[in-house]
This record gives C-alpha cells, structure tokens and sequence, in this order.
C-alpha cells in the first residue's frame, strides 16, 4: 500500500508573514488528516522559517530545487546536504518551470535527483508534456523519455525511494485540469516503464499528479489508482484548500 503524498509547491511566492499565517493555517487543520503525507515545498529563504514552524508537526517540508553538485564554485545553487541541514525531506527536481526557464535537460534533473537521494532527500521528479506534444500523440514517448533518464541513473535498490509527478504542462496552473482518465494512462505507463527496471519498485514508487489540483477535482484524480497524491501550486497557497484537498485523499483512498 502506497501512503498518499499531497506537496505544495509554493513556487516563487510567500513572505514571513504570509507563511506564518500559511502554516499555523495548516497546522490548525492536519490533526483532522490521517493517512495522508503532507508536505510543504517553500523557497529557499523560508526554509528555516518551515522548520520552525513545523518540526514536531506532521508537515514535512521541502526545497523546490538542489544541485546537482556536492559543493564548490556553484554560485547562487543550493546543496543537498544543506537542505538536510535545514530539515528537508523532499526536493522537487525537474519541475517544467525550471526545464523551460532554466534550460534544465532531462540529463541534468536525472543527475539531481541522483544526488538528492544519494544525500538522504527524496527527489520529486517532474515529467510532463506540452499541450503541442500531446496533440501530437507524442505524450508517452516524451514523459517516457524524461522518465527513462532518471531510471538509467539510479541503482535498482534506488529506484523505489523517489516520487514522479506528472505535471502535463497544459494543466499547471490554467485552470484545467487533466482528466481522471487521462492522468490515469499516464501513471499506469509510468509505472509499466518502472516496473521494466524492477518490478517491486514499481508496486512502491508513489506517482503524484500536479495540474490544477484543486479541492472540486481533488478527489475524482485520486481516487484512480495509479495517482499517489497531487504536487498543487496554486491551490497550496490556502490553507483551506490545501486541506481539503489532503481530506478529499483520505476519503478515497481508505
Ligand atoms: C505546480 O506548480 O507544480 C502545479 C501543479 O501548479 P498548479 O497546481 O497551480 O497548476
């Protein structure tokens, strides 16, 4: 059995204040939620401010990035042993805003991810296909290959400590959503090319969907069964609705 994963990508948003408010909001509710995993994923200032706010809570939290180095001239990046310094758990890797604004290759999430779970951070891997790619009947090929870079970097025994999420790049943050269906192929391909690498992993790997999350959809997407838990942006914003979506996850996966 998979334990359900609901992360919030804070994205470039946020201040001490705001996050304060955000947390204690947060913290207010998560007694109710049980059997659900949360997770925030704040930006690399607030971090500390997370694990004040939440050690000793049952939110973990997250960075949104990490090197793919150990240490050294790599201005303005941040490492994985520092995040674990700081309490992190989880580090988002490959998210499509850094792959299409930060010219990120599959090679170069595949080496972070590498290096997260090496260092003792969860890497959440992003993969996902443009609304032009899956026009073209091309969404397997490119989500596969994106998959496939950080399959060929891992161990075997690695293999079943990360999440995927899969973001289709139409849906993140538009509003639309990927059908339950949709989602659904996707995740059961994603696992089938898992499974290819090693069989038991793949029963293991939790696989998230992130796009548009919102509590009105929330539950339709994981009540599927190959949907783990959500990656949300916006939605992760409200205490409420980040909530509620985590409730919408224990209703239909108990
Ligand atoms: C995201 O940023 O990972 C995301 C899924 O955003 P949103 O929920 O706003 O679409």
């Amino acid at each position: 059995m998979r334990r359900t994963l609901v992360a919030g990508n804070w994205k470039m948003n946020g201040s001490l204040p705001a996050n304060k408010a955000l947390l204690d909001g947060i913290k207010a509710g998560v007694a109710e939620i049980v059997d659900c995993e949360l997770l925030v994923c704040a930006p690399t200032p607030y971090l500390f401010q997370c694990r004040q706010e939440l050690a000793g809570s049952p939110v973990a939290w997250g960075a949104q990035n990490v090197s793919e180095h150990e240490s050294g001239a790599y201005t303005g990046e941040v490492s994985a042993s520092m995040l674990v310094e700081f309490g992190c758990t989880y580090a988002i890797v490959g998210h499509s805003e850094r792959r299409t604004y930060h010219a990120e290759s599959s090679a170069m999430v595949a080496r972070k991810a590498v290096r997260a779970l090496r260092s003792g951070v969860t890497p959440i891997v992003c993969v996902g296909e443009t609304l032009a790619e899956r026009q073209a009947g091309r969404t397997d090929d490119v989500v596969g290959e994106q998959l496939d870079m950080v399959l060929q970097a891992l161990e075997v025994d690695e293999v079943a400590r990360m999440v995927v999420a899969y973001e289709p790049l139409w849906a993140i943050g538009t509003g639309i959503t990927a059908t339950p269906k949709m989602a659904q192929a996707v995740h059961e391909m994603l696992r089938a090319r898992i499974a290819a690498k090693n069989r038991d992993a793949a029963q293991k790997v939790r696989i998230l969907y992130g796009g548009s999350m919102k509590p009105d959809n929330a539950g339709q997407l994981l009540a599927m069964e190959d949907i783990d838990g959500g990656l949300i942006g916006g939605a992760s914003l409200k205490a409420e609705d980040f909530l509620a979506i985590a409730e919408a996850a224990r209703v239909v996966k108990r």
